[in-house]
C-alpha cells in the first residue's frame, strides 16, 4: 500500500507529519494549526485523524483547532488521557489500530515522559517518535528515567533499519556538534554533519532520517558499542549507565 509523508515545520523547530494513504490522512502531532491546515489544502487533503505522541504543549497546541475545523478522530496514550486534549480512542503499549488499510503498532517510549508513545506503520515504512528517538539525539528526560529511555530507544532500535524515523524537531545541527564530542574520530557522523548543514543552508528539514543512519551516528543509541564504553573511560558498565551518562553530558553541553 503506497503512503504519502509529508513532514510540516511548525513553530520555531517543530515538526508535524501527514500520512496519506487510500484517501484519508493522519496528522501526527499538531503543534500549531495554521501550517497544519495550509499543508492540507495544498493537497485537498482533510485531517481524518490526529494522532498525539505526548502532552507537551508544542506538540499538541493545535488539536483543538483542527479536531474543530476537519471533525477527525483524536488517539493517544491511555496512560496520559488525563492530560491530553480529550481523545476518541486511546492505546495503551503494543495495541494496533488499523489506518488506511495499514496496521498501526502503538509503542509506549518512556524518558521524555511518561506517557509518551511512538507509532510504528510497517506498511508506510515510518516510525513517529516525536521526542524520544531524534535526529541525531533523544528527548530530554523530563519525567522519566535514563533506564526507561534507555529501553524505549532499544525498543526502537530493534525496527528495520529502514525505517524512516520521523522526530518532532530540528535539533538536528546541535546534536551533531555534541555526537562529535562522543565519537570525534566517526567518518559516518562527519558525513552526515555536512549532509546536515547542506540541508540546514538550503532551508530543507533535516528530518525524517533513517534508522540505519540513526544506529550509526547516534550517540544515543551507541552507548553499547565497546568503542563507545572505551572512549568515555566506562568498561564494564551497562549499556543503560553509558546512556545515562551520555544524556547528562549533553544536558550541559
Ligand atoms: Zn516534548
Ligand atoms: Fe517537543
Amino acid at each position: 500500500m503506497p503512503f504519502d509523508l509529508i513532514t510540516v515545520p511548525c513553530l520555531s523547530d517543530n515538526y508535524a507529519f501527514l500520512l496519506h494513504g487510500d484517501g484519508k490522512t493522519a496528522v501526527v502531532d499538531v503543534p500549531e494549526a495554521a501550517p497544519i491546515v495550509a499543508a492540507l489544502e495544498l493537497r485537498e487533503w482533510s485531517a481524518d485523524e490526529i494522532w498525539i505522541t505526548h502532552h507537551h504543549s508544542d506538540h499538541i497546541g493545535g488539536v483543538e483547532e483542527l479536531r474543530a475545523k476537519y471533525g477527525s478522530l483524536v488517539r493517544g496514550a491511555t496512560a496520559d488521557a488525563a492530560r491530553l486534549p480529550p481523545l476518541d480512542q486511546s492505546h495503551g503499549d503494543e495495541e494496533t489500530f488499523d489506518f488506511a488499510g495499514a496496521t498501526v503498532r502503538v509503542m509506549d517510549v518512556p524518558g521524555h515522559t511518561v506517557g509518551h508513545i511512538a507509532f510504528y506503520v510497517a506498511d508506510a515504512g515510518a516510525v513517529f517518535t516525536a521526542d524520544s528517538l531524534m535526529a541525531l539525539g533523544c528527548g530530554r528526560l523530563f519525567e522519566g528515567t535514563a533506564d526507561q529511555m534507555w529501553a524505549s530507544l532499544s525498543k526502537l532500535a530493534a525496527l528495520p533499519p529502514e525505517t524512516l524515523v520521523c522526530s518532532g524537531h530540528e535539533y538536528t545541527a546541535a546534536n551533531a556538534a555534541f555526537a562529535k564530542t562522543i565519537e570525534p574520530e566517526s567518518t559516518a557522523l562527519a558525513w552526515r554533519s555536512a549532509d546536515i548543514n547542506s540541508a540546514r543552508a538550503q532551508g530543507q528539514p533535516t528530518v525524517p532520517s533513517t534508522l540505519q543512519l540513526e544506529l550509526d551516528t547516534n550517540p544515543f543509541l551507541r552507548a553499547g558499542l565497546q568503542s563507545v564504553k572505551t572512549r568515555l573511560d566506562m568498561d564494564g558498565e551497562s549499556d543503560a549507565r553509558v546512556f545515562a551518562e551520555i544524556r547528562r553530558r549533553k544536558d550541559s553541553f
